[in-house]
């Protein structure tokens, strides 16, 4: 086997080999395809053990018609200027512009109608060059009629103002090439799935062409269907991964039509076959969006972020990432995000200034850091007021960046290296759009750049992975040992698509534009298949018999050439499982808690009884989650002003009130309350908040928190005479050498003199959470049994649930009849469960084992009801739950079998 790809590739590079080493000129269908051929010609002669050679004469097509019209235009003295895509566009958004109709009002729809113009402009070119005169459109109709009046417009504009659009230079080049009776070399055409017309008689007007031989035929071709698209990749990259361990040189080529919208899974699928920490054995023949880069997204952030808000998630992004010039300057940016959490003052979106006017004890900003950031928002600032040309904001941002220290972190990757140099030419783009001395304002002018980089697509210089990834369109002039195939379905192959919406049907049919007809597609995919078929000895396709919404067929294309389709062979069908990443292993180790304080109060021992290694990882490592900000107030924090107002309303004397009979003197309850309601939202509302939301949204909020108060109070006016001891209590315990800081909302007498300890919850709550052995909720049963002084009597504790539509005490009361509200049914659930001393000391046993358990250092990975605990826990990452799930699903599910 091993000869005949030696031989297989022999027979189809030698023409092209014979034909570069002989000094000819060879044209291939892409940039790719001619770096391709560059670096197989490159490879060949480092096999004939050369260490010098003459640079091959490859030109893509493109290049190639660009420099032969240059070299023309520059001896006839023609001065028009060639215009780049980005300068084409612009011209076309301009025409649509004018339209004034409602789709090119908007700055979106309008970019989208002159890409489409710009597209359509190109298709005329290329397949229907008689169009381009007015008359031949004139019985075109409604959005072809609009197109062709633009048409005429940037036409008459290229005219005036010395311009070419790229998409006439082959007509151009033909008509110099008819006049020009010299001789040219003659040239070899490689990957080239079909010929057009207008590239026909360009050909023709050069003078002596051919195209390459094809290759021999693969002497092996096979078609398998897998089970479903996780099978049928798995199975592919196990291939290759054989291939690649049987003989390390191979040359594999993956093709796929899903190579950008499945990059993700198929990385994933080839990242094992490459050495831990080595650079991958695969790499993407298209690239993603410069924008995706993170060198490039960095860099466009601190543009946007000198004179506009960002998102709270691209700040947290862009802080951590390379805003700084040091490590230290970005562990200081990221602890004063950290503290802006801490202190809830996150927002959802961040201007340069509300950043920096964040005065915060605990966290300081870089000074060198504020002071070069400020520096470059000054220069921006002096300029920004003016519409200046696109090259003058473009010269600018360097000297903003150098103002701003960026990029300075660490030194960079070659591929980051490259995503800033592709990022600087996409800016050089942009500054280009004044072709026509005009002037923009800054933010048309960061949009634009927006826009260059979402659709500038960035790969790395090519490593010459030994696999390559490419679409079957990109895979043109790729020759390799073997070759994959991927999707080959009835409906992915041959691939359709929509006709142009801007050129009447007739046209594109009769010019056989791209899915004019069925029959063209089909013959373009044949094209293609034939020639991936004669570019290896080998080729395997494949399809998924099931996707994610329906089942599929084998392309019909490609049973014609491969017969139908096979099960997956044995080895291929069921890939022994990859060597697991991370191997189990129980750690029993316990380290001691120092007696001492843990910080957390009660919650410590809450998080211990919830999931020990919750209370370890809060309290001992100060894990903390990270709630994104809302643009409202969130749920915690209309809770903190929820106990706010009641801690205000019970404060006593001299706004405040202690006791029932003070309530029940309340003449106007609801102004009452109103009073207290404004002044803790005009002290303890959020900055961020109340600079974000609208004044009527803080109305709204006023007027919900007054009504909810008010009906609360009325809820408490029926209770039995009883007197608020304190609020917001503050009390040190000290529990087998664990101290632990206790708050609690409020403690009541009650009429017999007992205490009664109350919990404000908004939430939904309920008594069974202090249940033993594993207490959902330990604060109330760790009060009542351990912080009362040895005086106070315990009359009972219960949730006050503070809910709209749902006010009531929830709890465990000694005598919620005699105490609480006179004339409870015994059918009610304060009466049906009362306190009892058993159940003390059950809490109070309870509580001395988690204690325990904590100061020993009990910190298993153990959630006391999987998922439900989980769910509401934010160090899923930190505890990785995920990789036990299995586990506790099962034992969840034991639960439920036993509880039944
Ligand atoms: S996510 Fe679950 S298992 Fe992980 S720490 Fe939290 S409660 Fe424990």
């Amino acid at each position: 086997m091993g000869d005949f790809i030696e031989a297989h590739a022999a027979k189809s590079s030698s023409q092209i080999d014979q034909w570069l080493l002989g000094g000819g000129l060879v044209v291939t269908a892409s940039e790719r395809a001619a770096r391709a051929l560059v670096s197989a010609f490159h490879r060949a002669r480092q096999a004939e053990g050369l260490s010098a050679w003459p640079v091959p004469n490859v030109q893509d097509w493109k290049s190639f018609a660009r420099a032969a019209w240059e070299e023309r235009a520059a001896e006839q003295g023609d001065s028009r200027l060639l215009l780049n895509p980005a300068q084409e566009e612009a011209l076309w958004v301009e025409i649509a512009g004018q339209d004034r109709s409602l789709a090119t009002l908007l700055d979106g729809p309008r970019h989208r109608l002159a890409s489409l113009a710009m597209e359509a402009h190109g298709l005329i070119c290329s397949h229907a060059p008689r169009f381009l005169a007015k008359t031949a459109r004139s019985a075109w109709q409604q959005d072809a009629a609009a197109f062709s009046a633009w048409l005429t417009t940037f036409d008459e504009t290229c005219r005036t103002t010395n311009l070419l659009s790229p998409s006439r230079l082959p007509l151009e080049l033909i008509s110099m090439l008819d006049s020009d009776p010299s001789q040219r070399p003659p040239l070899l055409l490689a990957g080239f799935d079909r010929i057009l017309p207008l590239q026909r008689t360009l050909l023709d007007a050069w003078g002596s062409w051919q195209e390459a031989d094809p290759s021999l035929p693969a002497a092996a071709v096979h078609f398998y269907s897998a089970p479903d698209a996780q099978s049928e990749l798995a199975a592919c990259a196990l291939w290759a991964s054989r291939r690649l361990a049987s003989n390390p040189r191979s040359r594999l080529l993956i093709v796929t039509q899903e190579a950008s919208t499945c990059r993700g899974e198929i990385e994933r699928a080839f990242l094992p076959l490459s050495a831990p920490g080595g650079a991958p054995h695969f790499e993407f023949s298209l690239g993603i969006p410069l924008i995706q880069v993170a060198p490039a997204h960095a860099a466009q952030l601190l543009l946007h972020w000198l004179s506009a808000p960002l998102q709270e998630n691209e700040l947290d992004w862009l802080l951590s990432t390379g805003l700084a010039a040091n490590p230290e300057e970005t562990a200081a940016l990221q602890a004063t995000m950290r503290t802006l959490r801490q202190r809830g003052l996150e927002r959802t979106q961040w201007t340069l200034d509300a950043f920096l006017g964040q005065h915060l004890s605990s966290a300081q900003l870089p000074a060198a850091w504020v002071q070069r950031i400020l520096q470059a928002r000054r220069l921006l600032q002096a300029a920004a007021p003016r519409h200046q040309t696109p090259t003058e904001w473009a010269e600018l941002i360097p000297v903003l960046f150098d103002a701003a220290g960026f990029p300075r972190t660490r030194p960079l990757s070659s591929a980051e290296f490259q995503s800033l140099h592709r990022w600087q030419q996409a800016l050089e783009t942009c500054g280009s759009l004044g072709f026509e001395g005009r002037r923009v304002t800054w933010p048309e002018f960061l949009s634009q750049l927006d826009r260059a980089l979402n659709e500038t697509l960035f790969a790395p210089e090519s490593r010459d992975a030994p696999i390559q990834i490419a679409g079957p369109a990109e895979s043109a002039g790729l020759a390799a040992d073997a070759i994959w195939f991927l999707g080959a379905n009835e409906d992915a192959w041959p691939t359709s698509g929509p006709l142009h919406p801007l050129l009447p049907l007739d046209v594109q049919r009769d010019a056989g534009m791209p899915h004019a007809a069925p029959q063209l597609d089909w013959d373009l995919a044949q094209a293609i298949t034939t020639r991936l078929l004669a570019s290896a000895p080998e080729v395997h396709f494949s399809f998924a018999r099931q996707t994610a919404d329906a089942e599929t067929r084998p392309s019909r294309l490609v049973v014609q050439f491969a017969g139908p389709p096979q099960p997956l062979p044995a080895e291929l069908s069921a890939p022994s499982a990859a060597p697991p990443q991370t191997v189990p292993f129980e750690d029993f180790s316990r380290i001691p808690f120092p007696a001492g304080k843990a910080a957390g109060g009660s919650s410590v021992l809450t998080s211990q009884s919830q999931c020990p290694f919750k209370a370890f990882a809060t309290s001992r490592l100060a894990a903390r989650g990270w709630n994104p900000a809302e643009s409202g107030l969130t749920p915690s924090q209309r809770g903190q002003l929820l106990h706010a107002v009641l801690h205000s309303v019970w404060s006593g004397p001299p706004d405040g009130i202690r006791t029932s009979d003070e309530l029940e003197n309340q003449s106007d309850r609801k102004a009452f309350v109103a009073h207290h309601v404004e002044a803790v939202l005009r002290d303890e509302m959020p900055r961020a908040a109340r600079e974000q939301m609208p004044r009527r949204y803080l109305e709204l909020e006023e007027q919900r928190l007054v009504r909810l108060v008010s009906e609360w109070l009325d809820y408490e006016a029926a209770r039995l005479p009883f007197t608020v001891a304190a609020t917001e209590v503050d009390r040190n315990l000290d529990l087998a050498g664990l101290t632990l800081n206790l708050r609690l909302d409020r403690i009541d007498s009650l009429n017999d003199g007992s205490m009664l300890v109350i919990d404000y919850k908004s939430g939904n709550v309920a008594p069974s959470s202090w249940d033993p052995p594993r207490p959902d909720d330990v604060q109330l049963p760790l009060y009542a049994g351990f912080a009362l002084d040895d005086e106070e009597l315990l009359g009972g504790l219960v949730f006050a649930k503070v809910r709209p539509g749902e006010l009531s005490f929830a709890g465990r009361v000694g005598d919620a009849a005699a105490t609480l509200f006179s004339g409870l049914p015994k059918t009610n659930a304060l009466m049906k469960y009362p306190l009892t001393a058993e159940m003390l000391l059950d809490w109070r046993d309870c509580i001395h084992q988690l204690t325990e358990d904590f100061l020993n250092g009990k910190a298993e990975v153990d959630p006391r009801e999987y998922p439900k605990t989980c769910e509401r826990c934010d160090l899923q990452s930190l505890c990785r739950i995920q990789e036990h799930q299995v586990q506790f699903e099962d034992e969840s599910e034991d639960g439920e079998a036993v509880d039944e």
